[in-house]
């Protein structure tokens, strides 16, 4: 059965990762983007090509007007969204003593109160429809921390709180709520990292490799699925052994 999927942050890594996924489970999926039109209606013709439908929508996802006009664009190209994937991250990485309270403002703002307000509109047509899948992306650095990170890590940690709170009041009504922790994937975010950094973190992984965004995004279709219906409240971890 097809269901009106909408990715956050889907323009590329993870997010486009994740879109390609759906689209060919059978579902439409809403491609949502900030600033990169073009790389949006990339994925959408790549979604097209699968033979599947997509529909490029550029909006803030922090911004509470922003994401009511997003969610009246999915609807009315789609229907209700059924599957809500909250993708949209940013880093705004430095020490503690270092840290602007705008640059902690920023990342809780991208990475946590977007979570609130997608989830919000989501669950408000799931639960007329007695159906839905919420899937939230957090990080390692949520679960086990990571010094130069302390915003990150304190959004990625909030959506994993929020996610469990949820989770239990939506859940009578077949509405799932879940969320996949990354570990070191491959896409832009980590591009920038040093030589250095990269031979450590290897060390750390039990897989010996960093991730690809395809192995994070069949974790995402999973839990979209019919077959997940009895999972609610988790945290996967998809880092080849990094947390252990
Ligand atoms: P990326 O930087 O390649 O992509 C992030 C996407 O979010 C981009 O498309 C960007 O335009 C979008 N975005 C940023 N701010 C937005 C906003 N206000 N509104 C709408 N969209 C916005 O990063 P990625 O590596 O693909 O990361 C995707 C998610 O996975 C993020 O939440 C990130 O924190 C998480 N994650 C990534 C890794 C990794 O190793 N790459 C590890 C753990 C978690």
């Amino acid at each position: 059965m097809s269901r009106t999927a909408l990715v956050t942050g889907a323009s590329r890594g993870i997010g486009r990762a994740i879109a390609l996924e759906l689209a060919g489970r059978g579902n439409p999926v809403v491609v949502n983007y900030t600033s990169r039109s073009e790389a949006a209606d990339e994925v959408v013709a790549a979604i097209e090509a699968m033979g599947g439908k997509g529909l490029a929508v550029g909006a803030d996802v922090s911004d509470p007007q922003q994401v009511e006009r997003l969610f009246t664009e999915a609807n009315e190209a789609f229907g209700p969204v059924e599957i809500l994937v909250n993708n949209a991250g940013i880093t705004a990485d430095n020490l503690l003593l270092r840290m602007t309270p705008e640059d902690f403002d920023r990342v809780i703002a991208t990475n946590l109160r977007s979570v609130f307000l997608c989830s919000k509109a989501a669950i408000r047509g799931m639960l007329r429809s007695r159906w839905g899948r919420v899937i939230s992306i957090s990080s390692v650095a949520g679960l086990a921390g990571n010094p130069g990170q302390a915003n990150y890590a304190a959004s990625k940690a909030g959506l994993i709180g929020f996610s469990k709170s949820v989770s239990k009041e939506v859940g009578s009504r077949s509405i799932t709520v879940n969320v996949v922790a990354p570990g070191f994937i491959t896409t832009d975010m980590t591009d920038g990292l040093s030589d250095e950094v990269r031979q450590t973190i290897l060390g750390s992984i039990a897989i010996g490799r960093f991730g690809d965004p395809a192995e994070v995004a069949a974790v995402v279709g999973f839990l979209s699925s019919e077959e997940a219906a009895y999972v609610t409240g988790q945290v996967i971890s998809v880092d080849g052994g990094l947390a252990l």
